[in-house]
């Protein structure tokens, strides 16, 4: 259910395709290309970048649960799927739908399995995770004989990958702690590869990765935040193109008097005559409570507006005293990157979280 189609996020998917270009542009022809669309592809429209990337000729996709695989398939989405967090419950369903699971576990190899039994699966693709050092999810060193014990002679499953995540590719003072990540990969697949007669794909860069660490690229990368416009620096970013841009309407226009209040708590107080505009977007819609009192601020007809007094949760008003504008007129929270990226820091957060927060009620729009 959304808002009337009133606060829209509008998405530029030839933008998408020209940052997944940029980026393949750097890694060496036989590496492949795995887009991460997890989490309504990072807020955007799942479906709409998915359909995109199969056209864009990307060779894996990747979600976090199981439920947003099935839905790429049930809407047409053929690429192969890796489900980075499928959860055991969702085993049958997820072989029913022909996606692709993370076994980062002993529990979780042992469960598949029978799964798999069950499903009378042959050769069920499926991808090992290592942790190397982020201590999310993953085997560890000394699960490899375990591992390959059980899967030597297994043919129900078929290891199509072995990856691993790396904890800080964006930050240039954790180099050395990546490389010991990447050395521990290596030390895994070396162990693994050589038990199994079959060629294993081997992954462990996301977009900071691919930058930083060309070394690292190994058979596949997981591209996600850098497809959707953002670098790990601002230099970088840059050369990348805007995706989504985050609009609303003016809802109505309000005079507060000297000693008038504005909205909740009445955290505002007028000093002066001031001209406010309500607009319809609000913390229920990823704007943060943080962002209010003139923390941040909204674009309307080219002039930056501060948010007054607390944001509320379906509406925030701002303050448009020195400026020409009418009810019904256009407001941008977003519209390019930096703008975006202002956002996330006022916020006291990062792109990730203001892109995946913003609401399933605001209407998504292709533009082109
Ligand atoms: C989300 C995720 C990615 C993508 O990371 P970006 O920094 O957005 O490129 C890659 N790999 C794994 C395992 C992830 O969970």
């Amino acid at each position: 259910m959304n808002n009337s189609h009133v606060s829209i996020l509008e998405l530029d998917l030839n933008a998408l395709q020209y940052n997944v270009q940029y980026f393949r542009n750097k890694l060496s022809k036989e590496t492949k290309l795995l887009g991460v669309v997890k989490a309504f592809s990072y807020g955007h429209d799942a479906l709409a970048v998915s359909k995109t990337l199969q056209s864009a000729t990307i060779d894996y996709l990747a979600v976090a649960y199981t439920e947003e695989g099935i839905y790429l398939r049930e809407n047409g989405i053929t690429l192969p799927i890796l489900v980075l967090h499928a959860q055991i419950q969702n085993y049958e369903l997820l072989i029913e739908h022909n996606l692709e699971p993370n076994i980062y576990s002993k529990k979780t190899l042992n469960s598949f399995l029978k799964s798999a039994k069950e499903k009378q699966c042959s050769h069920y693709p499926i991808h090992l995770k290592f942790n190397t050092g982020l201590n999310r999810l993953g085997f560890t060193k000394t699960d490899v004989e375990y591992i390959t014990d059980i899967l030597k002679e297994n043919e129900q499953v078929h290891i199509n990958s072995i990856f691993s995540h790396l904890a800080a590719s964006e930050d240039a003072n954790e180099r050395d702690f990546t490389h010991t990540q990447i050395d521990k990969f290596k030390n895994i697949i070396e162990k693994v590869t050589k038990e199994f007669p079959y060629k294993i794909d081997l992954h462990l860069s996301n977009t900071s990765g691919i930058i930083n660490y060309p070394e690292a690229h190994f058979d596949m990368v997981r591209l996600g935040i850098g497809m959707y416009g953002f670098g790990n620096e601002t230099a970088e970013t840059a050369q990348l193109k805007n995706i989504g841009t985050l609009k609303t309407i003016i809802s109505q226009i309000h005079e507060v008097r000297p000693g008038e209040s504005s909205g909740y708590n009445r955290a505002y107080i007028a000093k002066k005559r001031t001209k406010t505009a309500t607009i319809p977007i609000g913390h229920a819609d990823g704007i943060s409570r943080r962002l209010g009192n003139g923390n941040g601020s909204v674009k309307i007809n080219g002039h930056m507006c501060p948010i007054v007094g607390n944001v509320c949760m379906d509406m925030l008003m701002v303050d448009v005293t020195n400026i020409n504008c009418n009810e019904g007129d256009e407001v941008v929270l977003f519209d390019s990157q930096e703008m975006l990226n202002e956002l996330a820091r006022k916020s006291g957060t990062i792109s990730y979280e203001i892109l995946t927060g913003i609401s399933q009620r605001i209407a998504r729009k292709i533009v082109s």
